[in-house]
């Protein structure tokens, strides 16, 4: 149910999610299907067109099949089960697992449209918020007021309410990555994959890799950097994309074939930042609201998964089986180990990728030696006839 709280009046419930975007709105699901009353604000009806996740696949797809929402997800994504990866116009291998491709309004739409029943969706702007170990309230921009148990706080990197309740903003890595989405067509007849991954060519050019997959709407890409925005190389390619891109990736049409970019280039720059002097009264964070994720480290997705699961799963019934809503209880879900381990694994990853792909060391350029040589060793013996792998293992000794 879409409503506004009138002026004057209040609403009231057991738990009020701030923020309906992805993890926002998981959050309202699972808290909505346990049966508890959910208010979820949101400034928005309908989630505009921003640039987020586009793609999931491997274990996040089992994750989100476990929690039942992968025909939700599905409904309005571009389903592919191979991708091809390369490097320097040369198949490396293929990934073959499920994935999905998709625009992130979309997957908000379709998460929004599963909201159940126990869930009341309320668009407008949060402008205040009053915290206490009791009652919290939720002040909605010219409407009325939110009264709950707990304030989920989902607003994504905006951090106005945040700052509102005195949270600090702790900056791990300003301006971590560069990263572009945009579509791309065929410029004669059709690609020659239908997803491709494809890996910087230079270390001096600052990519990471460029992943090409299906949506509905066509193919999409992204371009994970970690070029500086100020470059003369990102001028050059918001200007001229095709050709920049061509340029910087000689060996990409290659393996895809003539390509052009087409629409809009979309770019962001992420700042990596974790929240700090969370733990309080009433109130708990979720998602890019605690800590953001590095683009290229394709983290954000599952790390706000596991928050999520965490919380309605786990701690929330505990929380509301008892009186109050103290900053003692909070702290347990921020302590929470498996939370942890997905916090300290984002930031790991990110700093791995950016390392993986500008760091001009000896032990990362043997590193990005070894890498490409053992993923076309794995593919090649992959390819063997099963004869010839049981020969091989005679000869090294090992049982056939
Ligand atoms: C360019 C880019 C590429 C990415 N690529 C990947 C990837 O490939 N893989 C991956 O796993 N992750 C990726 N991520 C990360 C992932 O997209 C995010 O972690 C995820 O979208 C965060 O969701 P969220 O719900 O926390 O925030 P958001 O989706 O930003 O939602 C925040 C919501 O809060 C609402 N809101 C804010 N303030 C208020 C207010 N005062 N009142 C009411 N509502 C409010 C907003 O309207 C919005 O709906 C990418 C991120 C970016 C920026």
């Amino acid at each position: 149910m879409t409503t506004t709280v009138a002026p004057g009046t209040g609403i009231e419930c057991d738990v009020a999610v701030v923020g309906g975007g992805l993890s926002g709105t998981l959050a309202a699901i699972m808290l909505g299907r346990a049966g508890y009353r959910v208010a979820l604000v949101d400034r928005n009806a309908v989630f505009p067109p921003e640039f987020r996740v586009e793609k999931i696949g491997g274990d996040l797809v089992s994750r989100i099949e476990r929690i039942g929402l992968l025909d939700a997800v599905s409904a309005n994504a571009a389903r592919f089960d191979e991708i091809v990866n390369a490097r320097r116009g040369r198949v490396l291998d293929r990934t073959r697992t499920p994935h999905f491709g998709f625009l992130y309004e979309n997957l908000v739409a379709a998460m929004r449209a599963s909201l159940p029943e126990t869930v009341t969706l309320i668009v407008g702007r949060v402008n205040d918020l009053k915290t206490s170990s009791d009652r919290q309230q939720v002040f909605v921009h010219e409407q009325g007021m939110v009264e709950a148990r707990l304030v989920v706080l989902a607003t994504g990197m905006g951090d106005l309410l945040r700052r509102t309740l005195g949270m600090e903003r702790r900056v791990i890595h300003e301006r971590q990555s560069l990263t572009f989405g945009f579509d791309i067509r065929p410029a004669d007849g059709s690609f020659k994959c239908s997803a491709l991954t494809y890996y910087g060519e230079r270390v001096s050019d600052g990519i990471d890799y460029l992943s090409l997959f299906p949506t509905v709407t066509g193919m999409r890409a992204n371009l994970f950097t970690f070029r500086d925005h100020r470059d003369p190389w990102v001028k050059a390619f918001r200007e001229s994309p095709t050709e920049t891109l061509a340029a910087t990736l000689p060996g990409l049409r290659k393996v895809l074939g003539d390509f052009q970019v087409v629409g809009r280039v979309q770019n962001w720059i992420m700042d990596l930042a974790v929240a700090e002097n969370c733990r309080q009264d009433g109130v708990v964070l979720i998602g890019d609201a605690y800590q953001t994720s590095c683009p290229a480290a394709g983290t954000g997705f599952s790390r706000l998964l596991t928050d999520v699961e965490r919380l309605c799963h786990v701690h929330v019934p505990q929380w509301l089986a008892t009186p109050g809503m103290t900053a003692d209880k909070i702290g347990c879900y921020y302590d929470d180990p498996a939370k942890q381990a997905a916090d300290a694994s984002a930031l790991a990853q990110a700093k791995y990728r950016r390392s993986l792909t500008v760091d001009t060391g000896l032990a990362w350029r043997v590193r990005r030696l070894l890498l490409v040589w053992r993923r076309r060793l794995v593919d090649r013996l992959g390819r063997l006839s099963p004869g010839t792998v049981a020969r091989l293992r005679t000869l090294s000794g090992r049982p056939a």
